[in-house]
């Protein structure tokens, strides 16, 4: 056995939980593992002479670094737990500040013994996967190498210009040779675990924390070369903004559904609130939809509630994907889900409640659940109610009530149907048929 499945398997066999990433994923991670620890290796064998500054300020980084560790310990943790992508982490600081304050063969023990460390405290304990730490430690590796050459090559470059520029210059390009490396190694990673769109680029937050941590790397990688017992004055700001980065996490989380990943109702509420306040001001209609699972309790009765929970996660997709980019979807409760609409009158939203329909109604079981072979009735289906403003009401509470009576009402004509509140009987307006 040869290729990508070989490494699978290999690594598998250790154990490591790896079966679930695909395989483009491992083929490209192994190489860049492999390079990382050849790399490395390099680098310890041709630093046997270092000076007794160096390994001064190797022990002293290593302490504050173990410092930093033991004061977050909690937050860290709760971190991991938490989140299922590459999180954002500290280990910028660390990278940076050995590419600049010590020598490669010392820059790569100082990264290995904070990661191994961190590894052992935190992440093994609270479950990481090793697969996953394994290709973090090598692109910070890789990113905190190509620093390193990087800056002592500006060193050189910079003799010649004035001292303004000497000194920081070649800390700001290492910096920056660091951080592009490390992101395009992630990057890649996270195209092939499938991320897209804006999960590439991450939030507003989440690139200021790593430009926090960057800073931070070089501050004391400047202390570390001048006074280095000041170093240690960043491990207050080190602590504070892990924690500030879990505070941020657990404002997402409190607003998301965990089984479908959608907003849950009560932040979906605050959202639809603040849509229609906006379009009273600037003046435009808003729709609201209550979708309702037909006959769903016969999918749990037959295939499990485990498969249900998947059935809802892939129907809360559909969902989505079936409307705009600015309709916002929610998880109502049980298997209800709600949206709102902005600037759409009746017609549009009979539109696309009917196309929402449409797609579920061509989904299967067998497609959302791994396994299962498709049978002649596991299709599933939805029932619409639909209600807008200003026909409806124009308060958040009017128009809920009203869609939820159009979703009775579309339920007792049979289900699979979408029913606006406002014309009772069920039927679409014409235009919305011929579309
Ligand atoms: P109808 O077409 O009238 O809506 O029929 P139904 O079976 O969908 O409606 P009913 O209200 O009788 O049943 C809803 C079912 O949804 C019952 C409940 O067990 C199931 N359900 C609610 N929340 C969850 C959940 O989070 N996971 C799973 N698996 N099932 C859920
Ligand atoms: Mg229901
Ligand atoms: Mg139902």
């Amino acid at each position: 056995m040869t290729g990508p499945r070989a490494v699978r398997a290999a690594l598998g066999a250790r154990g490591w939980p790896v079966a679930g990433a695909p395989s483009t994923l491992l083929a490209y991670m192994f190489p860049i593992e492999a390079i990382a620890l050849v790399w490395s290796a390099v680098a310890i064998s041709r630093g046997a002479h270092s000076s007794l500054r160096e390994l001064a300020s190797l022990g002293l980084l290593i302490v504050i670094a173990i410092g930093f560790e033991e004061g977050s310990r909690r937050s860290a943790r709760m971190q991991i737990r938490m989140s299922s992508q590459l999180r954002t982490d500290m280990t910028s600081v660390w990278a940076v500040a050995g590419a600049v304050a010590l020598s490669s063969s010392l820059a790569v023990l100082l990264l290995g013994a904070v990661l191994v460390y961190d590894w052992f405290r935190h992440q093994r304990p609270a479950g990481e996967d090793m697969y996953r730490k394994l290709f973090v430690v090598s692109t910070a590796l890789i990113g905190c190498l190509v620093a390193g050459v990087a800056y002592r090559e500006f060193v050189v470059l910079g003799h010649g210009l004035p001292w303004a520029l000497a000194g920081p210059l070649p800390v700001l390009l290492a910096i920056l040779a660091y951080t592009t490396v490390n992101r395009l190694l992630v990057t890649v990673g996270l195209v092939l675990m499938g991320v897209r769109g804006r999960g590439l680029l991450g939030s507003r937050d989440d690139n200021l924390i790593e430009l926090a941590t960057l800073c931070l790397g070089g501050l004391v990688s400047i202390a570390v070369l001048n006074e280095p017992w000041l170093a240690i004055l960043v491990i207050a700001p080190m602590v504070t903004l892990q924690r500030g980065a879990l505070v941020r996490e657990l404002e997402t989380a409190a607003a998301t559904d965990a089984k479908t990943g959608l907003l849950n109702a009560v932040a979906w509420e605050q959202l639809a609130q603040r849509e229609l306040s906006r379009a009273v001001r600037e003046n435009y209609d808003v729709a609201v939809l209550i979708v309702d699972v037909d006959r769903f309790k016969l999918v749990n009765d037959r295939y499990g509630h485990l498969v249900g929970d998947k059935v809802l996660r892939g129907i809360g997709r559909c969902l989505g994907a079936a409307m705009r980019q600015y309709d916002t979807v929610g998880r109502f409760g049980g298997e209800e889900f709600v949206a709102v609409l902005p600037e759409a009158d009746d017609v549009t939203a009979m539109i696309i409640a009917e196309r929402v329909r449409a797609r579920v109604n061509q989904l299967r079981v067998s497609d959302l659940v791994d396994g299962l072979a498709p049978t002649d009735d596991d299709l599933l289906a939805v029932s619409i109610g639909v209600s807008c403003t200003p026909t409806d009401g124009s308060d958040l509470q009017d128009l809920l009530h009203a869609a939820d009576h159009a979703l009775y009402g579309a339920k007792a004509a049979g289900r699979n149907r979408v029913q606006l509140a406002h014309r009772g009987g069920g039927e679409l307006p014409e235009r919305v048929s011929h579309s």
